[in-house]
């Protein structure tokens, strides 16, 4: 009798049952009734067991890539993975991914075996997954197949890698910030030995793309906040390896009575007290990383950072730019970085400069970060309050419709055409003119006012 099977029986009196929807249930269906075992696998049993809805289900099978093509000839397929011996399979007009139990070949590369085999056994399959929480499977037949104390530690709420930590960083270094990930999202902490071993192992993750590190780094980030300020402060090697312009910022004493933690851990502190959204945890995350640069004391001793804002900014744009960022990621950090130090009072004026230079999203994402540096001051210095007045008065400026873009101007460029002027860089100029007048308050941003002064503007051209 197979490890499996005890195991399986052992589980027998577990009461718990997993909620498969239908259109996954026919994908099971087709395998089981040609004879195949088939199993949900992977993150929606984890969360399954967490009471969390799944957001896709992915099986596994003893069936090969082309028994299972044989499988499903009557469905539509889509063949990307097959090599790896995975088949996508379209039902009820979603995807279902469907794998063959795979066994992993020899790593060279720290991120992806050189080859796969299949295998008929479902206890293979699981020992190559990455942590107990990750290996675990079911079916309604079985029940849950849990071969390495998967629910132990979702009970205990750890990751933790299944077999040999060293050796299975060493085979993919990805796992190292999958585990960071994982832990984030669900506010578990690493079990020890693993943690020991992402530390060690971290130079590895120089083998791996720009691309991954920074899909997991903004889902590391975007994790519960105090579960990711713990992580940065427990694996700041790891974080640097990835990061390295945050290292001249560990234990960088700043001198100043306003701060009772180091830059890192300051910085490490404003990250977990930002709301998780990407642009505003990578912004906290750099907005402080040209401090060290930038120090100096005055004769009292007391340290200063003049201009880090802008040399911060210029060091989160080299580092996003290594890790490939797309635009948006990289032009929301710079404005929230290259402003994060501004004073904005809470006057109309004062808010309203500062709501046109950044737009509408990034300003309240610039007080997010504002508020969450605040917090992470030392005792006696946290006080918000009046970051939240100007929240309040961003608001009030937004509810009367003020004009603030551009964008936002009753009049266009094809207005300007149609009162006589001429295509060209001019209409830019002129509509520039409008926009300043309308933000002074000289024009009402009404359609007929601004035309008025459309007009104006064009005779005196011609005068
Ligand atoms: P989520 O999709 O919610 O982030 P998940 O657990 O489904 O979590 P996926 O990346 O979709 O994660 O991977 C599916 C499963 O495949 C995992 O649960 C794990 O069992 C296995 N897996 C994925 N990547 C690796 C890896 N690099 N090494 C080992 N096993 C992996
Ligand atoms: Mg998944």
């Amino acid at each position: 009798m197979s490890s499996d099977i005890s195991n399986a029986e052992k589980l027998g009196a577990n009461p718990f049952k997993m909620k498969i929807p239908d259109y996954v249930r026919a994908v099971m269906d087709v395998l089981s009734h040609n004879g195949f075992e088939v199993y949900a696998v992977g993150g929606c049993v984890r969360d399954s067991l967490l009471l969390k809805e799944p957001h896709d289900f992915d099986l596994t099978t003893s069936a090969n890539p082309q028994q299972m093509k044989e499988a499903f000839c009557g469905f539509s397929v889509i063949e990307t993975g097959i090599s790896h011996g995975t088949l996508t399979v379209r039902s009820g007009g979603q995807n279902v991914e469907v794998t063959t139990f795979r066994t992993d070949g020899k790593y060279t590369d720290h991120r992806r075996p050189d080859s796969v085999s299949f295998t008929t056994s479902l206890k293979e399959d699981l020992s190559r997954r990455d942590f107990t929480v990750n290996a675990l499977a079911y079916n309604d037949e079985r029940g849950l197949v849990d071969l390495f104390g998967g629910q132990d530690d979702l009970e205990k709420r750890i990751v933790r890698c299944v077999g040999e930590p060293d050796r299975r960083f060493e085979e993919d270094a990805l796992r190292i910030l999958r585990a960071l990930r994982f832990s984030a999202k669900l506010g578990f902490s690493i079990e020890q030995k693993t943690a020991q071993s992402m530390i060690k192992k971290r130079e590895l993750l120089k083998s791996i793309s720009a691309e991954r590190v920074l899909s997991e780094l903004s889902g590391i980030l975007c994790g519960k906040g105090q579960t990711v300020t713990k992580l940065l402060l427990q694996f700041r090697d790891v974080f640097a390896t990835v990061l390295p312009e945050l290292s001249p910022c560990f234990d960088f004493d700043q001198k100043n009575p306003y701060h009772s933690y180091d830059v890192y851990t300051h910085i490490a502190y404003t990250v977990g007290f930002t709301n998780p959204r990407r642009e505003t945890r990578f912004a906290a995350l750099l907005h402080d990383v040209g401090k060290p640069s930038t120090f100096f004391t005055d004769e009292k001793g007391v340290g200063h950072f003049f201009g880090h804002p802008k040399v911060s900014a210029d060091m989160a744009k080299t580092a996003l730019k290594r890790l490939k960022a797309d635009n948006r990621l990289c032009k929301s950090v710079d404005t929230l970085v290259f402003y994060h130090d501004n004073d904005i009072s809470e006057k109309k004026a004062s808010v309203k400069k500062m709501l046109i230079k950044t737009g509408e999203q990034e300003f309240f994402a610039l007080c997010d970060l504002k508020k969450a540096d605040r917090l992470a001051h030392s005792e006696g210095h946290r006080d918000i309050s009046d970051i939240e007045a100007v929240e309040r008065t961003a608001r009030e400026i937004l509810k009367e419709n003020e004009c603030l873009s551009k964008a936002q101007l009753k009049v266009s460029g094809r207005d300007l055409i149609a009162l006589g002027q001429k295509p060209g860089k001019r209409i830019g100029e002129i509509l520039d003119e409008i926009f300043e007048s309308a933000v002074n308050g000289r024009v009402e941003n009404d359609r007929e006012s601004l035309l008025n002064l459309a007009k104006s503007i064009i005779e005196r051209d011609r005068r």
